[in-house]
C-alpha cells in the first residue's frame, strides 16, 4: 500500500482559474473551467479524507500516532479512559527482555532494533515536550539460577556485552547495601548496556508531542463497534458517536481482540495481569536492575524502587491481591533484605496484552484493507514501541521495512489464501 501523507497538492483557486489566466478564455471553453473546479474540489475532499483513527492511547497508540503525524497524516486517537493509564503506565520500563536468551529470534530482533532507537527518540521527546522520561543505562544483573553457558553463548553470538560476576554471601552494592544474602553461591551475569525509562513520564512526553504535532486525543471515548462493508471499515461507533476515517489502527492493548469482534479472526491476544510494588528511599539502594527468575528490582534516580512482577491469567480483573504482594515481597527481600523494614509506598496491577511467544501482530488486516493492528506486545511493549510504530507506518505508506516483518503478521492465524 502506497500513501504519501506529506504529498503537497497545489491549491489553485477557482478565482485564479477565472481571472488571472486571461488568455485561458481564448483557448478553452467554460465547461473546461468547470471541470477543473470540480477536479480541484475532488482533490480537496480527498485531502480531508487522509485521516487515521488510532484506537487506544497507550504507549503503542501514542508512538504510532506520533510517527504518522511526523509524516504529515491527520490523526485522531480515541481513548476509553485517560491517556496512558493502563498497561503502559503499570510497567517497569526495562528496555529488554528479562533473560533475553529465553526468547525467539523474532522477539530479539524487534526488541534490539527498538531499544537502539531509544536514546535518540527520548532525547527528541524530552527536547520537544520539556518532560524527561529518565532514560538511563543502568545495566541489568541476572542472578542465578539460570544456564550460564547458554546465556554466555547467546550473548557472544550476538555481540552483546556481558560480564560474569561471582556472587558471594553476602554481596554488597557500591553504597554498602547487602544483596542476595542466602546460601546459594554462583555466578551472575551483568549486561551493562541494558537501559530503563520511567513509563509515566514517557507517556506524558508522548502525549504532549502528539498534541504539538497537531494530533487529536479524545479521552473518555469508548470504541464499541467497527462497522464494515465491502471489505472496508465504514465507520466506528463510540460512546461519543460515530467516527469516519480512511484508516483505522487498533492499538488497544489487552482489549484489542474484543474491539475487533468478528474481525479478530483467530487473533490470540488476552490480558495477563502483572502486579508491582513501589518503595521509596532517600537515595537509590542499588544502581542496576536486578533480576532473579521472573522477579525484578528497578532503581529509579530519585530513590524509588520498583518490584515486579506477577504473571496471572485473571481475565480483565485488575484487582491487586494480598497473596501476590506477599510473594513479591518475600522474593524481593531474599535479594534485598533492606526491604524487610521498609513500608510499601504503592501496590498496583496492569493487564499486559499477551500473545503467543510474545510476538505482537503489526500490520494490515488480511481481509479488511483499511484496518490495521499494532498490538499483542505482552511483556515488552515499552521496549518494542518505537520499532513497532515504525513498522506499522512503513506498512501503511509502503516504505521499506528494516527487516523481514512476516513473523509479526501471522497473528491472525489464517491460511494465506484467505487474504
Ligand atoms: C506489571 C507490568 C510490568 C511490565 N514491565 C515492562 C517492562 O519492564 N518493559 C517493557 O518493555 N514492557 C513491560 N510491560 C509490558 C508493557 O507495559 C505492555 O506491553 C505495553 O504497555 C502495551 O502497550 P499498549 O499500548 O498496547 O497497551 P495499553 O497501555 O494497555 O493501552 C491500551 C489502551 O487502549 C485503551 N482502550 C481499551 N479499550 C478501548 C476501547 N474500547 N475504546 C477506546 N480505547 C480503549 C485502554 O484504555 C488503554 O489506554 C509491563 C507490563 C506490566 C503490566
Amino acid at each position: 500500500m502506497l500513501i504519501n501523507f506529506s504529498a503537497e497538492i497545489q491549491f489553485v483557486s477557482p478565482y485564479d482559474l477565472l481571472t488571472q489566466r486571461k488568455n485561458l478564455y481564448d483557448q478553452v471553453t467554460i465547461s473546461y473551467i468547470c471541470q477543473r473546479i470540480l477536479l480541484q474540489f475532488f482533490i480537496c475532499t480527498n485531502i480531508m479524507k487522509q485521516d487515521v483513527i488510532v484506537i487506544g492511547a497507550g504507549i503503542i497508540g501514542l508512538a504510532t500516532a506520533e510517527r504518522l503525524l511526523a509524516q504529515g497524516a491527520k490523526v485522531t486517537i480515541l481513548e476509553r479512559n485517560k491517556t496512558g493509564q493502563e498497561s503502559s503506565w503499570a510497567g517497569g520500563g526495562i528496555l529488554s527482555p528479562l533473560c533475553p536468551w529465553d526468547y525467539s529470534d523474532e522477539v530479539t530482533r524487534l526488541t534490539s532494533y527498538s531499544a537502539n532507537q531509544f536514546p535518540a527518540w527520548i532525547s527528541a521527546l524530552h527536547k520537544a515536550s520539556g518532560i524527561d522520561p529518565e532514560y538511563e543505562v543502568s545495566g541489568m544483573l541476572i542472578l542465578p539460577p539460570f544456564n550460564i553457558e547458554i546465556a554466555q553463548q547467546w550473548c557472544s553470538i550476538r555481540g552483546i556485552s556481558v560480564e560474569q560476576r561471582a556472587i558471594s554471601n553476602p554481596s554488597s552494592t557500591r553504597n554498602g547495601i547487602e544483596i542476595y544474602p542466602n546460601k546459594t553461591y554462583g555466578h551472575a551475569l551483568f549486561l551493562p548496556d541494558i537501559a530503563q525509562v520511567r513509563n509515566p513520564r514517557l507517556l506524558r512526553a508522548l502525549h504532549n508531542r502528539v498534541m504539538q504535532l497537531g494530533g487529536k486525543i479524545i479521552e473518555d471515548c469508548t470504541v464499541n463497534d467497527l462497522k464494515s462493508t465491502h471489505q472496508r471499515i465504514k465507520l466506528i461507533a463510540t460512546s461519543h458517536g460515530e467516527f469516519v476515517a480512511d484508516y483505522y489502527i487498533v492499538s488497544a492493548g489487552a482489549w484489542s481482540k474484543e474491539i475487533l469482534g468478528i474481525h479478530a479472526l483467530k487473533l490470540d491476544i488476552k490480558p495477563i495481569r502483572g502486579q508491582m510494588l513501589l518503595f521509596k528511599f532517600n537515595a537509590p539502594p542499588v544502581h542496576t536492575i536486578l533480576v532473579k527468575n521472573d522477579l525484578y528490582i528497578i532503581p529509579r534516580r530519585d530513590g524509588h524502587l520498583l518490584i515486579g512482577s506477577t504473571l496471572e491469567d485473571a481475565g480483565f480483573d485488575k484487582q491487586t491481591t494480598v497473596s501476590a504482594r506477599d510473594r513479591l515481597l518475600m522474593c524481593a527481600e531474599a535479594i534485598l533484605p533492606l526491604l524487610h523494614k521498609t513500608p510499601i509506598t504503592r501496590h498496583w496491577s496492569g493487564l499486559r496484552p499477551a500473545s503467543p511467544k510474545n510476538i505482537p501482530t503489526i500490520g494490515q488486516h488480511p481481509i479488511i484493507r483499511n484496518l490495521f493492528i499494532n498490538s499483542g506486545h505482552f511483556r515488552y511493549g515499552v521496549t518494542m514501541a518505537p520499532a513497532s510504530a515504525e513498522i506499522l507506518v512503513n506498512e501503511i505508506t509502503g516504505a521499506p521495512q528494516p527487516f523481514d516483518i512476516t513473523p509479526y503478521q501471522t497473528g491472525w492465524n489464517i491460511s494465506p489464501d484467505i487474504s
